[in-house]
């Protein structure tokens, strides 16, 4: 057992400044962090009723979806998978399950747990998978659920959804998808792509820190989950449950996390006041000053530029650098965090997020700057102001062009 005198109570906590440019948790607003600050109101207070129905409004605005079933459950965009994953399968049913990079193979896991007959198809990470291949994969399975993943974080892949969609409705599966990085992004059109269940995460391009999953059901699925023979695996993650709290029963399920919940409701307003159309191509424009800029230093894309996303650069570490030296100097003298590379790019790859608030032209400046001093020091043949040039260079173009 710890003993302490009072004397020995721990101070307050200060965290050192960062700048977060990995796979999230990305930058959060002032105003969001300000959100969580304030006092506290009961679950079932009415103020906090009508902030749970307005985050499920601005929730179906961000999914671009009427979709009823739409809501945040607790816990982080983890917990979003598991919630798709255990309300629509029951032991035995079969699921095919596409994976190319980590989080691919975490919904394997989730599903595997479950209790589902999972059929896995694989592409190597950084590629996407065709439409034809996985239209043939579901011809052969005749799964119940087709899980994808559309932003993958571990490789920074951007992976098409509509036709595949279709594919798996042609043969009466459902389709679900993770969208934890793409949602706010990068367009996510739950109604236009006919998805039937998705789930996301606070702490990527909606920036807010983590600690709720936004997940949406529709039609299909919500049947689904309404004629289930068996009790959905997870207590806590019972959608049918879950949604007598959200709906207007106002049923005690659990007590809801009252500031997260204050926070995404924050951050969801901050995504309306830009617009999810400006979100988007600012996202695109600040990905293409970075990769300019990391060209300009010889760097190369792990994924093929065709399906590299913008809010998440996986590049190559060069030959003769080391990971864990670059990424501590980074952080220490710049505070900067990048990510590191997941499962086989491990050692091999970095991972620079410009997500939500993080996708600026600031932080785009910063890190390059920081990435060429490091890496000129480090011996690479590196023209001083190179990166620099080439983002500079985008920007400028940007500005010229016309509107
Ligand atoms: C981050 C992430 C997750 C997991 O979310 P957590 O909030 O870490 O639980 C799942 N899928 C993808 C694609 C992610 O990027």
């Amino acid at each position: 057992m710890a003993m302490f005198t009072p004397s020995e109570a721990p101070a307050a906590f200060s965290p050192s400044p960062r700048v977060l440019l990995g796979p999230g948790p990305s930058e959060v607003p002032p105003r969001v962090l300000a959100a969580m600050g304030m006092p506290l109101l009961g679950h079932l207070d009415p103020e906090f009723v009508n902030l749970m129905d307005e985050t499920q409004q601005l929730l179906r605005y961000v999914f671009q979806t009427k979709n009823r079933l739409t809501m945040a459950v607790s816990g982080t965009g983890s917990a979003g998978m598991e919630a798709v994953v255990v309300n629509l399968i029951e032991p035995g049913d079969p699921m095919l399950v596409c994976v190319n990079g980590v989080f691919g193979g975490r919904m394997v896991d989730v599903a595997e747990r479950a209790g589902a007959k999972v059929s896995v198809i694989e592409r190597p990470f950084g590629e996407v998978f065709d439409p034809d291949e996985v239209r043939d994969a579901i011809r052969r399975v005749r799964p119940k659920v087709v899980g994808i993943v559309h932003a993958e974080t571990s490789t920074g892949a951007w992976q098409p959804i509509e036709d595949i969609a279709r594919a798996a409705h042609e043969a009466d599966a459902l389709i679900a998808i993770d969208t934890v990085t793409s949602l706010g992004g990068v367009p996510v059109e739950i109604d236009g792509w006919d998805i039937d269940a998705v789930y996301s995460g606070t702490q990527k391009c909606l920036s807010c820190p983590p600690g709720l999953a936004p997940v949406s059901f529709g039609n299909r699925a919500s049947d689904v989950i309404a004629q289930r023979k068996t009790k959905v695996q997870s207590w806590y993650l019972d959608m049918s449950m879950i949604q007598r709290y959200w709906g207007s029963d106002r049923f005690y399920h659990h007590t809801a996390p009252i500031s997260m919940n204050y926070a995404l409701r924050e951050a969801l307003a901050i995504v309306v006041e830009e617009g999810l159309e400006s979100r988007i191509e600012r996202h695109a424009l600040n990905a293409r000053a970075l990769k300019a800029g990391l060209a300009a230093m010889g760097m190369r894309l792990v994924t093929d530029e065709q399906h590299a996303l913008p809010q998440l650069t996986c590049i190559r570490i060069p030959d003769g650098i080391e990971d864990m030296p670059v990424r501590k100097r980074l952080l220490h003298d710049w505070g900067i965090e990048i990510g590191g590379g997941l499962g086989p790019l491990k050692g091999q790859a970095w991972r620079i997020g410009l997500m939500g608030h993080g996708s600026r032209q600031v932080y785009v400046t910063l890190l390059l700057a920081a990435m060429e001093t490091c890496l000129r020091d480090l011996g690479l043949p590196i023209h001083a102001g190179a990166a620099l040039a080439a983002a500079s260079e985008v920007y400028t173009q940007d500005a010229a062009s016309p509107v």
